[in-house]
């Protein structure tokens, strides 16, 4: 069994770790490029959305490299993401690559044995002891941890920064250097040097830098190359940004929803405007809104890839929640033919506008 999965931001790390850990075969696809959107969208049904296009690109190239077992996150909820792994498989077999796929769903949805009988299925090909097979499995929960706390304090503290770029650097270094490990516990020695210096950047309390929450289709917002690497754009114009969905957000919620005590700040929210889940994350997208206005934030930007259904109905309540609040959002629609330069101009644009807004704040106080 030789395992892959599809990239998904910070999550290759974590797999990495846990893979090394466990002793296990893996191929890991390369980095997201143009290359595997081509490829993706070359096989992928035409109007299937943009993440089903990048994975299908990356299990191509694992393939050629000899994988032949995907894992994969699932989901039983009503978007076409409940679909990818039936219609991945098939199409794969079409193409002539008798894949195994093996979907981590739910608990809720399979049932705790038909998920242990999953990670069995994995576990079953590492040699190591059980406490190593669990120590594995922590390494990979504390590598995730770490690398989206680093993440998320260079995003933020960009806007403080003296040094102009600082915090990117650190956070490019830090994955490209990650990546590189042959030891997991290599990695976290390396995570934790590089937590300590996103901890000692030199930054300027007095400034105002604009605040920008980046919310919407989870994929889009966490994996950089689907978005454009929208959030290393705002870090070069000194914007501090935050986004709640990480994919150790998404491990906490997992391990949560069971006894019903996942994102109840997001949920409480979200209320007012979208009481109950209609696949995705969009009910999260709409507490993520109102949370970032609460919490101060100048604005917010919601990404969804074209037709994602769930992020299309929360696009259709954000302008309600923007005049409600006297909060800008703006929405960027993504798939393979987004032009960069467009894309580009709306984000200075909505910066602009902050920048207009907070200067004319600032001006009355
Ligand atoms: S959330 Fe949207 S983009 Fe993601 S799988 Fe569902 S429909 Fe597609």
């Amino acid at each position: 069994m030789k395992i892959t999965f599809p990239h998904m931001g910070n999550v290759c790390l974590a797999a990495k770790a846990l893979f090394d850990g466990l002793g296990i075969d893996y191929i890991m696809p390369p980095l997201n490029s143009k290359l595997a959107l081509e490829i993706g969208s070359l096989y992928s049904p035409e109007d299937i959305c943009l993440p089903f296009k990048i994975m299908i690109g990356n299990y191509m190239q694992a393939i050629e490299k000899g994988a032949d077992t995907v894992i994969l996150t699932g989901s039983c909820g009503p978007c076409r993401f409940g679909e990818y792994c039936e219609m991945q498989m098939n199409l794969l077999k079409k193409l002539g690559h008798d894949i195994d796929f093996i979907v981590m769903d739910m608990p809720k949805d399979i049932g705790k044995k038909e998920l242990l009988n999953r990670i069995n299925k994995i576990s079953s090909k590492s040699k190591k002891t059980k406490l190593e097979k669990v120590k594995a499995l922590f390494n990979a929960l504390k590598v995730i941890n770490l690398i989206d706390e680093i993440e998320a304090k260079a995003h933020y503290m960009a806007g403080y920064e003296i040094v102009k770029g600082q915090c990117r650097k650190i956070l490019s270094n830090c994955k490209m250097e990650s990546l590189k490990c042959k030891k997991t516990e290599d990695m976290i020695n390396l995570l934790l040097y590089y937590k300590d210096k996103i901890d000692n950047v030199s930054i300027d309390k007095n400034k105002k830098p604009i605040k920008i929450a980046i919310i919407g289709e989870i994929y889009t917002i966490i994996e950089p190359f689907s978005n454009l690497c929208i959030e290393d754009k705002l870090m070069e114009y000194g914007v501090s940004t935050k986004r709640e969905l990480t994919p150790s957000w998404w491990v906490k919620n997992m391990a949560l929803s069971p006894v019903k005590l996942n994102q109840l700040e997001i949920k409480k929210y979200a209320n007012e405007y979208l009481s109950f889940q209609i696949g995705g994350h969009a009910r999260e997208c709409i507490g993520e809104a109102i949370l970032a206005h609460k919490k101060g934030f100048d604005g917010a930007i919601q990404i969804f890839p074209m037709g994602c259904m769930p992020e299309i109905v929360s696009k259709s309540i954000l302008p309600k929640i923007s005049k409600d609040k006297d909060f800008p959002i703006m929405t960027l629609v993504v798939d393979e033919m987004t032009g960069e330069a467009g894309y580009i101009t709306r984000i200075e644009a909505f910066v602009d506008l902050l920048e207009r807004r907070k200067d004319n704040v600032l001006s009355r106080c």
